[in-house]
């Protein structure tokens, strides 16, 4: 990819901008860009600098996604709604082609890592509360302030924030940023070496900052004194906006990440600012249990939509008939009294007994949060409760619950996957 068109290379202490930003570490990459981690000589502070590829179509994605990162940032100039900011944006030509690039601020690792970190044994119900809030919160300033669908809710698009002050003031955090490489050296090997080390300095600042690397969100210590996240700092913020929409704007028929779709998307129907809503409960539901909810796989017989359908419906009972009937792709899966033409028989494990009998929650708990999740899992999108009167749910407000620890003693032996593996499905 790193060719005509594709990523730009980035080396140790290049400028850009004229000078204003100097890369310092990789911090990661997706399918349109690369994103480091560079010092903004201006503010003295450290900012995430996303590089898109060079080609037309990436050239286009970008700029939608600047457009849309510029209206986020207009309409909340003190940075204060959970939604990643935009700083700055320019062009950047190297041998690979022109490159927009983005600077945006620089955040922490992923709730997906977090996930992963806690050993997908699902976190405290009141890390997921505060963490819920913050989502929320996001999700209403975007929906009800700006229009905005975000179309690509996951764990992985929610970053932690708990870096952002450290990356403000780099000098309280003892780190002092790269600011040029040695110059040419003839001799290659002593070269290699000199960048080998400002590379080992340059990952530890990250590590220091971030605590990325062993580490969640700036947590070093946490790693050590075995994985303990209550001292974790959950507030996060929703990132990666490329394939955002505006409601009145929509452009893509097919939207979401395969794990997080709602069933209007698969059928179809027509889509809003409701769909997110199914994301962030899918969401919700694998922060307190480190599981998937539907993970559906196609089998003989069967397509994955299909499949997909069957969980929702085996977890959330019989879809009513005119919504199974209502979209462009209905008649593909379901047979005009509203069943699945080719899954017939559905083993129905509605949410609370699964969280009390797989995940071993107790009882008031499992009620409590099947009562907050099980509305924005409305088949009918337009009964979803919206993100801010979700934000009022009694479930966001309640404090007591088992500590984890005892539900994790308890709780079986998992594998990461959702509930589907548990399940024989026959195809017809
Ligand atoms: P995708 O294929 O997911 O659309 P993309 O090319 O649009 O990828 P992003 O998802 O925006 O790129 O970013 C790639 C990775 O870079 C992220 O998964 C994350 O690890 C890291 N990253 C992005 N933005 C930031 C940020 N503001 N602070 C810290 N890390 C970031
Ligand atoms: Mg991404
Ligand atoms: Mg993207």
């Amino acid at each position: 990819s790193y060719r005509k068109g594709g990523y730009h290379a980035v080396r140790l202490a290049d400028q850009f901008a004229g000078g204003r930003y100097i890369a310092q570490r990789k911090l990661g990459w997706g399918q349109f860009s690369t994103v480091w981690l560079a010092y903004d000589t201006n503010t003295s502070s450290y900012v995430a600098l996303k590089i898109q590829k060079s080609a037309a179509q990436f050239v286009q994605a970008a700029l939608h996604e600047i457009d849309v990162l510029s209206s986020i940032a207009d309409s909340d100039p003190t940075n204060s709604k959970f939604v990643i900011q935009l700083i700055d944006h320019f062009k950047h030509t190297g041998p690979n082609g022109q490159h927009l690039c983005m600077v945006l601020e620089f955040l922490g690792d992923s709730l997906l890592r977090l996930i992963r970190y806690n050993r997908y044994k699902g976190l405290p119900l009141n890390k997921v509360r505060e963490i819920c809030k913050y989502v929320l919160t996001g999700l209403d300033y975007l929906h009800s302030e700006l229009g905005i669908i975000h179309t690509d809710l996951k764990p992985e698009n929610i970053l932690l924030c708990s870096t952002i002050d450290l990356a403000k003031d780099p000098c309280r955090s003892g780190i002092s940023p790269i600011l040029e490489r040695p110059e040419g050296n003839p001799n290659g090997a002593v070269t290699s070496l000199i960048e080998k080390r400002l590379k080992r300095r340059a990952r530890r600042a990250v590590a220091k900052i971030s605590g990325r690397r062993s580490s969640v969100g700036g947590i070093v210590e946490a790693a050590k004194t075995g994985r303990n996240i209550d001292g974790i700092d959950v507030r996060c913020k929703i990132v990666d906006f490329g394939n955002a929409c505006w409601a009145d704007k929509q452009f893509a028929e097919e939207i979401q990440t395969r794990q997080y779709r709602a069933p209007e998307v698969i059928l179809k129907a027509g889509y809003s600012f409701s769909t997110d809503m199914w994301s962030f409960a899918c969401i919700a539901f694998e922060l307190a249990t480190g599981d998937m909810l539907f993970t559906p796989k196609g089998g003989q017989g069967f397509s994955e939509d299909e499949d997909h359908l069957a969980l929702m419906m085996e977890l959330l009972g019989k879809m009513p008939r005119k919504i199974a009937i209502g979209g462009a792709q209905s008649k593909d899966y379901f047979d005009r009294h509203g069943d699945l033409k080719r899954i017939r028989r559905l083993k129905f494990w509605p949410l609370d007994k699964l969280l009390i009998d797989r995940y071993k929650f107790s009882v008031n708990d499992a009620q409590e949060f099947a009562e907050f999740l099980l509305p924005l899992l409305d088949f009918a999108p337009e009964k979803r409760p919206t993100a801010r009167e979700c934000l009022q749910h009694p479930w966001l407000n309640c404090k007591e619950s088992t500590p984890n620890e005892i539900r994790n003693e308890s709780s079986v032996e998992k594998v990461g996957v959702g509930m589907s593996n548990l399940k024989i499905r026959v195809g017809k």
